[in-house]
């Protein structure tokens, strides 16, 4: 029988981007001798592709179990229920696990889920939140939680300081929820985040140290923080944990064969990848540009469009697309093709697991932001990182196919230079934070024994 140092819950929001992180982290854990329980909503599981099979899970309800958040009709009436329901059902699943051969004795929650803290203090759990944005995001919440700062800023043009941040910022670099009717709802959530933030062991955060120095140490001042990044499997950084290929939890079945046979016949760094993440809805104008862009920019591209983006191509386009000039998927296996050799550009909306798969893979980027933390992490990758360029919007909110093939053309080709060199860089430095005595993985190792000497 296997003996385990600990017993740790892990608490996801429902999201692809929650889920991948927070799964990554638990196998960073389970190696280092804690068993793992993760506690995923019955309605996102219900839409796996497959299961991880080195874990157990137990799911708990939001109260909607065939559908989730479609279910339920708008964003509050969601959040709402899950915390009635959720709340009843996670404190059931603790209660039972209690009682088992190795009892809980931890949890791991998505702050997005803030109720999860009162349920773990009533069984006198270890408890650390693990925010799934990066550690400038979640100062930019913090302040404007505080109500120091109010987004959306009120000038346009106006020069934004914030403390703690390494550059100033304009408006078009704060979060963003305009495109959103529930953009109220959705900021209610992300400030909840901090409402009870101070009853917790410890603050996971999925960045590095050295990519956020002055952020992390700013942010350290007022919680016990701990960047544990990037949560991504060990064989595209470090190679230590050797069955750690890929995301398990998918809610989309990547083209892989598709992709691969494309990917494999090309010349290196001759590929343009480009992707959206899994919730973005691109408008349709938009859309027809994009494609342009990606055509007229004479680079052979891959481009994911998941199914329900299809209808929004230009009419012909997929009829009329030459494998000579590219192949549309309806997902791929992101990692393996960033990691693959013919890929030199990545066009991203730059959802945060996005933008940090780039840095580790080591992939220069061509960002068009869509909303959320979107606009920060591009402040951050063009002139912070310096590893890519924002493909700017007109008046309209548009981004042009002329701005995107000239964006596509600078990072590709002879003046992108040192955009690509300083990609390398930070893959290294990705590497060495969660190799063997990194600073991220030195902090796994202090959350480990904190959650051995207290529980
Ligand atoms: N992803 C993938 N295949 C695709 C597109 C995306 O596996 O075709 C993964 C990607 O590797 C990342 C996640 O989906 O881990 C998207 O997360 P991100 O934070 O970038 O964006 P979101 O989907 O939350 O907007």
């Amino acid at each position: 029988m296997t003996t385990h140092k600990a017993h740790c819950l892990i608490l996801p929001y429902p999201g692809q981007g929650h889920v991948n992180p927070m799964v990554q982290f638990s196998k960073r854990l389970q190696s280092k001798g804690v068993k793992i329980t993760i506690v995923p909503t019955k309605s996102f599981l219900k839409n796996m592709q497959e299961l991880p099979t080195s874990m157990s899970i137990e799911a708990i309800s939001d109260g909607y179990d065939d559908c989730g958040l479609e279910q339920a009709g708008s964003y509050a009436a969601y959040l709402t229920r899950f915390e009635e329901v959720g709340s009843i059902t996670l404190a059931q699943l603790i209660q039972k696990l209690t009682n088992s051969e190795c009892p809980v004795n931890c949890i791991v929650y998505d702050p997005f889920l803030p109720w999860a803290v009162e349920v773990a203090k009533n069984f006198r759990l270890v408890i650390a939140a693990f925010f799934t944005q990066n550690c400038a995001v979640d100062n930019i919440y913090y302040h404007v939680h505080k109500g120091v700062l109010k987004l959306p800023p009120t000038q346009a043009d106006q020069e934004i300081i914030i403390p703690g941040l390494s550059s100033t910022m304009e408006a078009s670099d704060v979060p963003s929820f305009a495109i959103n009717p529930e953009a109220e709802v959705i900021l209610e959530l992300l400030m909840n985040q901090f409402s009870n933030l101070d009853k917790v062991d410890c603050v996971l955060i999925n960045s590095f140290y050295e990519l956020e120095k002055e952020e992390i140490d700013w942010m350290s001042k007022l919680y016990p923080i701990k960047t544990i990044g990037p949560a991504i499997p060990s064989m595209y950084l470090d190679k230590r944990l050797h069955d750690d290929k890929e995301y398990e939890l998918n809610m989309f079945k990547p083209m892989t064969d598709e992709c691969l046979n494309l990917l494999n016949h090309q010349p290196i760094s001759s590929v343009l990848y480009a992707s959206f993440g899994s919730l973005a809805k691109v408008e349709a104008e938009q859309m027809e540009e994009l494609a342009w862009g990606l055509k007229n920019s004479n680079k052979k591209f891959l481009w994911v469009v998941r199914s329900a983006e299809a209808p929004k191509l230009p009419k012909n386009f997929l009829d009329e697309l030459t494998s000579e000039e590219g192949l549309v998927v309806s997902w791929c296996p992101q990692l393996q093709v960033l990691e693959h050799k013919s890929i030199g550009c990545f066009l991203t909306h730059c959802g945060w697991n996005s933008t940090l798969e780039a840095i580790c893979l080591g992939v220069p980027m061509v960002t068009m932001p869509q909303w959320s933390d979107q606009p920060t992490n591009t402040k951050l990758v063009q002139d912070v990182w310096e590893m890519g360029v924002r493909a700017k919007q007109d008046d309209k909110g548009i981004v042009r196919r002329e701005v995107i093939e000239e964006c596509i053309k600078l990072v590709m080709e002879e003046k992108g230079k040192v955009i690509r060199e300083n990609a390398k860089k930070w893959k290294e430095l990705a590497r060495n934070a969660v190799d063997e005595g990194g600073s991220s993985d030195k902090n796994i190792e202090e959350f480990v024994s904190k959650l051995v000497t207290i529980s």
